[in-house]
C-alpha cells in the first residue's frame, strides 16, 4: 500500500514513513491509493476474529491491509498489546450496549451506545493513541532513531498522546494547549504527569492557535528535520487508521449477518473520527448514515447542510461544555472534501490552500459533486446547544439511568435526528462523564461516577510553562531541550 498526499504532491510513501511524518511536504494530508475492499466473505470472517479471538485481532487483520512494511507477526504482537483489557477496561474493548431496555421496543430499530471511552485517559483518542505509541517505539527502535512530537490539543489529545508515549524510549512530547480552556479534570490529567520526556505548553489563546503554532513548525522543514519534529495530531493517518477498527467492532456487535445496516451517529469538531467511518464505509462495511455532530461550533453542520466550508476566527470560536468539540476549522476534513471531488488534488490545493487563504471559506453548494455528500456518502449533520446538551443528559438518566458525557450528549441529540426504520444506531461515545462533571451536575444535579484511580488528581502538583501564541518561542524551547 502506498499513500499520496491530498494536494498532489509526487511522491508515493509507505506506512511507516508517514507514521513519523504526518502532514506531507505540500501541506496536504496523507491518504491511501486506494480502499481496500472487504468482501462479504472477510466481513464473516472478521465477525469470527472479533467474537472468538477479540478486539487485538481484528485491529491486526485491517491494519494488516494498510501496513506491509511491518512484519505480520510483529503487527499481529503490536496489537496485542495494545488492546488489552488492563488498558481498555473490558475484554470487548468497544462494548455496545442498548440505550432502550430491548423488550421494551416500539417498532423502530435500537439506539445503541458504542462506549471507546475506557482507556487510561477515558476519552476515544486512547483507541488510537495507544497503537501509536506503540508503533512509534518500534520504528524507532527499528531505526535507530528519536522523535519529538509537538501536538495541539483542545484536552483530549494532549492527554491521550502523553498517556500513550509517557516513558517511552526515544520519544519526547511537546504539547501545546489553550491556556485554562480545558477542563481542571483535563489539566490534571496531564499536567500532573512527572515523566521527564513530558512537556506541556499552555499557550494564551484558542486551540486553533496551538494548532497554528504546530502547522507552522512542521512547515518549517530545516527546523523540522533538524529536531525531527513529529505529529500525533489527528491528521496522522495511522491514527485515522487504528480509528477504523472499531467502526469494524461496533458493526459486528450491533447485528447478526452481514446483510444488515447500521448508522454510526459521530460527535465531531476536527473530523478525525467520522473520517475513520467514512474509511469504513468505503472498505465496505455496511453503513446506511454517518451522522455528524457538532456543537455550536457548527463549522462542519453548515457544510453538511449548505455546502459552504467556513472556518471561523477566534472571536467566534465558543467556548462550550464539550470542548473537545470546539474548532474553527475541521483538520481532516480535507480529507473527506479530497474524496467527495473524485481525488482532484489540484481543485483540493487550491481550495485549501489559496481559497481558504484569501477568502476563509470556499462553496461547493454549486457543484455536482456536493450532493453526493449525502447520496454517495451517507453523510448527514445536525448541531446541539448548551441546552440541547443538558436535556439530553437528563433524558438520558431519567428514562434510561445511564450518564452520558457531554460530547456523547451531542452525538444522541443528534442521532434522535436522524433514526430510520430498519436500521439501528450507533451512538460512538467519545468519554466518560467524569471529565466534565460541573455539566453533568448542572444537567442531573449529581457528580459523575469518578474512577477509582482518579481520586483526588486535582490536587497533585502540575508541570506546565505558559507562553503567547508565538512560534519563535516554542521553537526556542524545543531548542533548550533537545539541546
Ligand atoms: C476529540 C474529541 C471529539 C471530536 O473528535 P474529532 O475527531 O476531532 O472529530 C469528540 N469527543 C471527545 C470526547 C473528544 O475527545
Amino acid at each position: 500500500m502506498l499513500y499520496l498526499s491530498t494536494r498532489g504532491h509526487p511522491d508515493r510513501k509507505r506506512f511507516c514513513e508517514i507514521l513519523l511524518e504526518g502532514l506531507a511536504p505540500d501541506g496536504g494530508l496523507y491518504m491511501p491509493e486506494h480502499y481496500p475492499q472487504v468482501s462479504d466473505a472477510t466481513l464473516a470472517r472478521w465477525r469470527e476474529v472479533y467474537l472468538q479471538q477479540g478486539y487485538a485481532d481484528l485491529a491486526f487483520e485491517i491494519l494488516s491491509l494498510y501496513i506491509d512494511d511491518i512484519p505480520a507477526d510483529d503487527l499481529r504482537a503490536l496489537c496485542r498489546k495494545t488492546y488489552t483489557a488492563e488498558v481498555f477496561g473490558t475484554g470487548e474493548i468497544v462494548p455496545v450496549r442498548h440505550l432502550d431496555d430491548p423488550s421494551a421496543r416500539s417498532g423502530l430499530e435500537p439506539v445503541l451506545i458504542e462506549a471507546l471511552s475506557n482507556g487510561p485517559t477515558l476519552a476515544f483518542k486512547d483507541m488510537a493513541m495507544q497503537l501509536l505509541g506503540n508503533l512509534f517505539e518500534y520504528e524507532l527502535a527499528r531505526r535507530g532513531e528519536t522523535l519529538n512530537i509537538l501536538g495541539a490539543t483542545s484536552g483530549d489529545t494532549g492527554s491521550a498522546a502523553e498517556y500513550a508515549m509517557r516513558g517511552k524510549q526515544g520519544v519526547r512530547v511537546f504539547m501545546t494547549s489553550p491556556n485554562g480552556r480545558m477542563s481542571p479534570f483535563q489539566q490534571a490529567q496531564m499536567f500532573s504527569l512527572m515523566d521527564e520526556n513530558i512537556h506541556n505548553i499552555a499557550i494564551d489563546g484558542v486551540f486553533d492557535d496551538c494548532q497554528d503554532i504546530v502547522k507552522a513548525v512542521s512547515n518549517d522543514l530545516e527546523f523540522k528535520r533538524q529536531y525531527r519534529i513529529g505529529t500525533v495530531n489527528s491528521i496522522n493517518w495511522a491514527r485515522l487508521l487504528a480509528q477504523v477498527v472499531y467502526y469494524f467492532a461496533g458493526y459486528i456487535q450491533a447485528t447478526q449477518t452481514n446483510s444488515q445496516k447500521v448508522s454510526f451517529a459521530v460527535p465531531s469538531g476536527n473530523f478525525g473520527n467520522v473520517c475513520a467511518g467514512h474509511v469504513a464505509r468505503m472498505m465496505g462495511l455496511p453503513i446506511a448514515k454517518l451522522v455528524v455532530a457538532t456543537n455550536e461550533n457548527d463549522v462542519l453542520d453548515e457544510f453538511f447542510r449548505t455546502g459552504v466550508y467556513r472556518v471561523r476566527g477566534s472571536a467566534d470560536t465558543f467556548e462550550t461544555s464539550s470542548p473537545s468539540m470546539d474548532i474553527s476549522k475541521a483538520s481532516n476534513f480535507e480529507r473527506f472534501v479530497f474524496d467527495l471531488l473524485g481525488r482532484d488534488a489540484a481543485r483540493v490545493a487550491d481550495l485549501f490552500g489559496p481559497q481558504l487563504a484569501k477568502a476563509g471559506r470556499f462553496d461547493l453548494s454549486g457543484d455536482a459533486h456536493f450532493a453526493d455528500a449525502a447520496s454517495r456518502y451517507g453523510f448527514v449533520s445536525g448541531k446541539s446547544t448548551h441546552a440541547d446538551r443538558l436535556a439530553t443528559i437528563r433524558t438520558t438518566w431519567e428514562q434510561h439511568g445511564m450518564v452520558i458525557d457531554t460530547h456523547t450528549a451531542d452525538g444522541l441529540k443528534v442521532a434522535l435526528e436522524h433514526r430510520e426504520p430498519g436500521v439501528p444506531m450507533i451512538v460512538l461515545e467519545t468519554a466518560l462523564p467524569i471529565k466534565f462533571a460541573a455539566t453533568i451536575e448542572e444537567a442531573i444535579g449529581r457528580q459523575p461516577e469518578r474512577p477509582a484511580k482518579f481520586n483526588g488528581i486535582e490536587a497533585l502538583p502540575k508541570r506546565v510553562q505558559v507562553m503567547p501564541a508565538d512560534v519563535a518561542q516554542v521553537k526556542a524551547l524545543i531548542a533548550r531541550v533537545c539541546a
